[in-house]
C-alpha cells in the first residue's frame, strides 16, 4: 500500500473549498475564543476544527470539542521541609469522554499553565481514538519544579495534589498517569492516597485510579518503555515507505527522559546510530555513535547529558544541523521555532513530544519536505499500555511483556494505517490526516449516541 506522500503534495491541499461559516474561526467567534497565535490551545483547537470539518462533523460535534467539559483548579498547601508551608496551583481539565473514561498525565513543572493543559487534554482525546482505546482525553499538573524538591517534599505535593482532586477523578471516571516530571514512583503515591481516601472496602478495586505504576505494585510490563516502544513500531511502519532502512540508519535525539531514552535504547537495538542528543543541559555529538545505555547511566547519575565523556559537546544550533535521518524531538512542546526548522537536517521528524514544533515551525518543515510523523500517531503507545494496565488491574491479571508488546504492536500498526488511509482519502498532511481518523470514530459515536436530553 504505497500511501506516504511528501508533505509538499500535502500542503497544496485546498480547505477553502469549506464554507466560511465552517471555518475554526466561526467557531471561535461563536465560543467567543479570542484567538492568539502563541496559544497552544488555540493553535491545537484550530487544527482540530479543521479536521473536523473535513471528515464532516456536524456543528454541535465541533463545539463540544472546541472546548474541555471540566477545567479544575486548586490551590493547596504544602509543608515543606525547613517547616514552612508553600502554596501550589494544580490543573485538571477533562476534554472530552465520548469515548470512555477521561485519562491523561499528570505533568509536575514550573510552565505548567491551564492553556497547555487543555491543549494537551485535547490532544490525549485524539490519540485515544486514534489508537482505538475506549478512553477520552484530560491531562493535569502542577505547577512546581520537582529537581527543586526533596523527596519528602514531592510526596506531600503529590499526595496534597491528589486529595485536592480526588472528588474530580475515579478509576471509572478520570484515570492519571505520568508525564513531564512525574514517574510510577510518584504514582504509586498518587494511587496510595487515592486508596487511603476510599472507604475500606473498596481501595484494592481503587488501584485503577492512575497507571504508570510500578511494576511490582500493579503496574503493567512494558508500561516504562511504551512511549518509546510505540514510536519504534510507528517509525518500523513507515520509514520503509520513505526508503529509510532502520537498521542502517542514523538519529538524533531532543529530550533524553523516559520517551527520547528508550527510543534511543530501541532503536539502538535495531541497528540505528544514535549520533546526537540534547537536552536541558547541553547537547551531545558523536559521529560513530552514542550508547544510549551508558548514556542512560550518566544521566541518572548527573540529571543530563552534558558532560557525557563518550562525546563531544556541541552547540544547540549544531545540533539541530546535523545531518540525520531522523530526529525525534521527546522535550518540551513549541521547542521547534522556524528558526531551528530552517536549521533541521533530518529527513524525518518523528514527534515523541506533544506538540514539539510551534505552527510557524511546522510550516517551515513542510516547506523544506521534512516528513513529519504526528505525536498523536507516534506517541499513543504511552496510553496503550495504561489502558493495558487498566484492563489487567480491572481483572486482576497480568500478561507477560511479550503479550504487551504484541498487543501494543497490533494499536500502533493500525493506528498508522488509518492515518495513511485518511491522509489519501482527504488528500491532507500526516498531522491533519491523524486527527481526520481519531475524529471519524468519535463523530461515528456522536452520531451514535446523540446528545443529552
Ligand atoms: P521526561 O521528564 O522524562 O523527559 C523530558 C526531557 O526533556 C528531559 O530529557 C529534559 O532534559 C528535556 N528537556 C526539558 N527542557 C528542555 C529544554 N529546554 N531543552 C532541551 N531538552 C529539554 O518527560 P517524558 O515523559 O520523556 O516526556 C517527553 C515528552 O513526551 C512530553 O511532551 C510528554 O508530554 C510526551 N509524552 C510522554 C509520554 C510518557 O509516557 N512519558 C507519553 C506521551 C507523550
Amino acid at each position: 500500500m504505497p500511501i506516504i506522500r511528501t508533505m509538499s503534495d500535502a500542503i497544496t491541499t485546498e480547505h477553502a473549498a469549506l464554507a466560511p461559516q465552517h471555518l475554526p474561526a466561526a467557531v471561535f467567534a461563536e465560543l467567543e475564543i479570542v484567538r492568539d497565535p502563541d496559544n497552544l490551545f488555540h493553535q491545537t483547537i484550530e487544527q482540530v476544527l479543521v479536521a473536523s470539518q473535513i471528515v464532516g462533523m456536524r456543528h454541535h460535534q465541533q463545539i463540544i470539542l472546541a472546548q474541555p467539559a471540566n477545567e479544575i483548579m486548586v490551590h493547596f498547601p504544602v509543608l515543606m521541609d525547613d517547616g514552612h508551608h508553600d502554596l501550589f496551583k494544580g490543573y485538571r481539565v477533562q476534554h472530552n469522554n465520548a469515548l470512555g473514561p477521561y485519562k491523561g498525565g499528570i505533568r509536575f513543572h514550573p510552565d505548567v499553565n491551564l492553556d497547555d493543559i487543555k491543549a494537551l487534554a485535547v490532544l490525549m482525546t485524539m490519540k485515544c481514538s486514534l489508537v482505538r482505546v475506549p478512553f477520552g482525553g484530560s491531562k493535569g499538573g502542577v505547577k512546581c519544579d520537582p529537581r527543586e524538591l526533596s523527596v519528602t517534599e514531592l510526596m506531600r505535593v503529590t499526595r496534597r495534589f491528589c486529595s485536592a482532586i480526588s472528588n474530580q477523578i475515579g478509576p471509572d471516571y478520570d484515570i492519571p498517569a505520568p508525564d513531564v516530571g512525574t514517574n510510577a514512583r510518584i504514582m504509586a503515591w498518587f494511587a496510595d492516597t487515592y486508596a487511603q481516601m476510599s472507604p475500606e472496602h473498596e481501595r484494592h478495586d481503587t488501584i485503577r485510579i492512575v497507571t504508570g505504576k510500578p511494576v511490582d505494585w500493579g503496574g503493567s510490563l512494558g508500561r516504562e518503555k511504551a512511549t518509546g516502544q510505540g514510536l519504534v513500531y510507528i517509525l518500523q511502519e513507515m520509514l520503509p515507505e520513505l526508503g529509510i532502512d532502520i537498521s542502517a540508519m542514523t538519529f538524533s535525539l531532543l529530550g533524553f527522559g523516559n520517551v527520547g531514552g528508550w527510543t534511543g535504547r530501541l532503536l539502538n537495538g535495531l541497528g540505528a546510530t544514535l549520533v546526537a542528543v540534547a537536552d536541558h543541559t547541553g547537547a551531545i555529538h558523536n559521529d560513530g555513535g552514542i550508547d544510549p545505555e551508558l548514556l542512560a547511566e550518566h544521566v541518572t547519575e548527573t540529571g543530563g547529558v552534558s558532560g557525557f565523556r563518550e562525546a563531544e559537546m556541541i552547540g544547540q544550533d549544531e545540533f539541530y544541523g546535523l545531518e540525520v535521518d531522523v530526529l525525534v524531538p521527546a522535550a518540551l512542546e513549541q521547542m521547534i521555532t522556524p528558526e531551528k526548522a530552517e536549521l533541521i537536517n533530518a529527513k524525518v521528524f518523528a514527534e515523541g513530544a506533544n506538540a514539539p514544533s510551534t505552527p510557524e515551525g511546522d510550516a517551515v518543515l513542510m516547506r523544506r519536505g521534512i516528513e513529519i510523523l504526528p505525536a498523536v500517531l507516534c506517541n499513543a503507545g504511552g496510553v496503550t499500555v495504561s489502558y493495558f494496565e487498566w484492563v489487567q488491574n480491572k481483572s486482576s491479571v497480568s500478561w507477560s511483556a511479550e503479550e504487551v508488546d504484541e498487543r501494543l504492536k497490533m494499536h500502533m500498526v493500525l493506528a498508522a494505517r488509518r492515518t495513511n488511509l485518511a491522509r489519501v482519502k482527504y488528500d491532507v498532511d500526516m498531522r491533519t490526516a491523524s486527527y481526520c481518523a481519531a475524529l471519524e470514530q468519535i463523530r461515528k459515536v456522536y452520531d451514535l449516541r446523540g446528545v443529552f436530553p
